[in-house]
């Protein structure tokens, strides 16, 4: 079972969803692929055993062999090759690894190096949570073959809890990718909403069930967030309330089901409703 966690917006408590359903289940896989900013660790406190270095295929131009056709730069289509008239010029952090300069080189001056893209972490937590962490490296705008490499850490028959990054870019497609449920988290406020139904359409695209907390609950008691998933028959799996006591224990890196013990059995149900629902798509 694998089951993504998202939000449309940053900030919403996609996190705080992830980690407690963690905690709560104990015997899971948690993989944090919001690798931009991943967060987890800071709750979950996992033991790092290994790291591996992510690197991503870079074309390496042999200058004697190279004509300066600029053939491959016709090819690149990400315009990460510029052809000058005695140059070509490459710009790494553009290059999205499709080979193709490599394919087009009329002189096989094109051949493979490696770069650098970030690094994953995996370990344990002291409660038999297995943790693997993604972290982008700083000024690369490449999340995906680092949430790649997370999600392959993934093993058969684990129940496996991916947290998304924020938002709605590729990197969040990858990771809700392939995953057998999507709980989208939001808030009851104008832009919790705004950015839900972007999300929705997004999880609708992929095919993939889905359902939606609302954390913050009672927060300026907007009810648009309920009269939407109301009327596109959206069920809504949990509302976590606005309370001070989890902000501030939140802000301290401690859990919600850790100060609050019984929402443990609050969270348990919920797999249990998303184990329901993935029997019944699928
Ligand atoms: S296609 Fe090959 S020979 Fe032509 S400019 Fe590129 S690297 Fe040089
Ligand atoms: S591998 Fe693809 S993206 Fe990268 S430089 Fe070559 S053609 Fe461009």
């Amino acid at each position: 079972m694998k089951i993504s966690v998202a939000s449309g917006k940053g900030g919403t408590g996609k996190t705080t969803v992830a980690i407690n359903l963690a905690l709560s289940l104990q015997e899971c896989q948690f993989l944090d692929c919001d690798v931009e900013e991943p967060n987890a660790h800071i709750f979950l406190k996992p033991k790092i055993e290994t790291t591996e270095d992510i690197t991503v295929y870079n074309p390496l131009i042999d200058e004697e062999k190279c004509t300066k056709c600029g053939l491959c730069a016709e090819a690149c289509e990400f315009n990460s090759l510029v052809a000058l008239p005695n140059n070509i010029i490459f710009f790494k952090e553009l290059c999205m690894s499709c080979k193709a300069c490599e394919f087009v080189c009329p002189e096989d001056a094109i051949s493979e190096q490696r770069f650098s893209v970030g690094e994953i972490s995996i370990g344990k937590t002291h409660d038999s949570i297995e943790f693997v962490n993604g972290l982008l490296d700083i000024g690369i705008p490449r999340g995906i073959p680092v949430i790649q490499a997370v999600k392959s850490k993934i093993k058969e028959n684990s129940i496996a809890i991916l947290d998304a990054p924020p938002g709605n870019s590729c990197p969040v497609i990858e990771t809700i990718s392939e995953t057998d449920y999507c709980i989208l988290v939001t808030e009851p406020t104008p832009f919790g909403l705004y950015d839900l139904t972007i999300a929705v359409e997004v999880v609708r695209i992929l095919g993939t069930p889905f359902g939606v907390i609302i954390n913050r609950d009672g927060l300026g008691g907007d009810l648009s967030v309920e009269e939407f998933c109301e009327k596109e028959g959206i069920p809504i799996l949990m509302k976590i309330p606005f309370d001070k006591e989890i902000a501030k224990a939140y802000s301290e890196g401690i859990a919600l089901v850790e100060i609050k013990p019984e929402w443990k059995k609050q969270f348990q149900d919920l797999y249990a409703e998303i184990e329901r629902s993935v029997k019944n798509h699928g």
